[in-house]
Formats: structure tokens, C-alpha cells, sequence
């Protein structure tokens, strides 16, 4: 847990809405759109009858404009993750982390004529630049409760049980659109979301804030 007050040391993120009335939970996809893996994502999210929300790259998105112009379509709802989500991003200034979230919500702007206010962070790094730049942007920022660890060596089976045994009503989902092994995690995580009549809805829904400004 120690990963968790160190985030919130530096910013305030919301992570759950426990207090939610109606058996919900959001799913949120970072690091998309990817060309082979969101349009998976969409279909099963179709499919099950559920919302998910992604935190795009804004290299990616100006990579595959239409597939994000897709996500828009389909109900869900978007956010800022960055524009280059570089390695370095934790050694950035204010300035330097102002201009990504700038220049990609100003990508999105032009392609949708939504103006983004969520930020998810990259690698879950905060610092004081990181929270000045949120601050200064008036983004809220938005993290997770339950954690899939789906980019890493764990097997589907163990990244679900690991999500299964987290999840509750006023949780939010941490997954990525960016391998087949997430989309298969999604597939098994919305069954089980229907047996337990938890509804997967869009981030702000959940937290009931608002996705643009
Ligand atoms: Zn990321």
C-alpha cells in the first residue's frame, strides 16, 4: 500500500466512490488506442453491455485518430495519459508536463471538440510538478483501486483472480488496451462483472464528476 500514500502525497487522486449507490465499478484502459487491441476492447464492451473509459497517449491517438473518434462514438468516455508518456516523465518540470497534457488535449479538442479534464498518470507517478501541472490545468486526477498488474509476467488466470478478489461495488479498474492477454482478462472480467450484477460505467459516472469541461 505504500505505492498508494506516496501518490497521495504529492496529489489528491481519486481512486474509488465507495459511497456509490447501485452495484457499479468503472473499467479504465490506459495507454491506448492501439490498432489490434482497442477495437477488441469496444466489442467485448459492446457485447456485455458495459462503459469503459481510456486514458490515451497522445501519440497514439495522433497515430489512430479514428479509432479514438470510435471510442467517442461508442458511449465511452476519454482522458489525458499523457503525450509522450516517456520514461522520464517523473523528471519533468511544470512547464515541460503542461505542454503533454496541452498538446494532447488540444489533439483531442480538434478531433472531437471535447476538452478533457481527467488526467490518469503515467507509471502512476506523481511529484510536485506533476500536481502543479494538474492544478494549473484544473484536471482532476484519476487513479484506481484495483490494480490488474496485466503488462507483467502474470498469466491471465492469476491477473483475474488477482481483479475478482479486489473487486466491489466503487471500484476502478486499472487495465490496458495494449495486448492480447489484457483482452482476455477484459472477456473474463466482464462475465464475472454480470454474474456478481456489477455494472461497468464511464470513470465520471462513477465518481460523479465531469469528463470535459
Ligand atoms: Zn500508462
Amino acid at each position: 500500500m505504500d505505492f498508494f500514500i506516496q501518490w497521495n502525497y504529492h496529489l489528491q487522486s481519486l481512486n474509488s466512490n465507495k459511497k456509490i449507490t447501485g452495484n457499479k465499478v468503472a473499467i479504465t484502459f490506459d495507454d491506448g488506442p492501439h490498432p489490434e487491441h482497442t477495437p477488441k476492447a469496444l466489442s467485448l464492451l459492446k457485447k456485455y453491455n458495459a462503459k469503459g473509459t481510456f486514458f490515451c497517449i497522445g501519440k497514439n491517438i495522433e497515430k489512430y485518430p479514428e479509432l479514438f473518434q470510435e471510442i467517442i462514438k461508442e458511449g465511452h468516455s476519454v482522458g489525458n495519459h499523457t503525450f509522450s508518456h516517456s520514461n522520464a516523465f517523473g523528471f519533468f518540470g511544470t512547464k515541460k508536463v503542461v505542454e503533454e497534457l496541452k498538446r494532447t488535449n488540444n489533439l483531442v479538442k480538434n478531433l472531437s471538440g471535447l476538452q478533457m479534464v481527467l488526467y490518469r498518470p503515467a507509471f502512476g507517478v506523481t511529484n510536485p510538478s506533476i500536481a502543479r501541472a494538474v492544478k494549473e490545468l484544473k484536471f482532476r486526477s484519476i487513479g484506481w483501486n484495483v490494480r490488474s498488474l496485466d503488462t507483467t509476467f502474470r498469466n491471465e488466470k492469476q491477473i483475474l483472480d488477482r481483479i475478482t478478489s479486489r473487486t466491489e461495488k466503487g471500484a476502478i479498474l486499472l487495465l490496458h488496451d495494449t495486448s492480447e492477454k489484457s483482452m482476455a482478462v477484459l472477456e473474463r472480467l466482464l462475465v464475472f462483472l454480470e454474474e456478481r450484477k456489477l455494472k461497468s460505467v464511464t470513470v465520471h459516472q462513477l465518481l460523479q464528476i465531469k469528463a470535459y469541461a
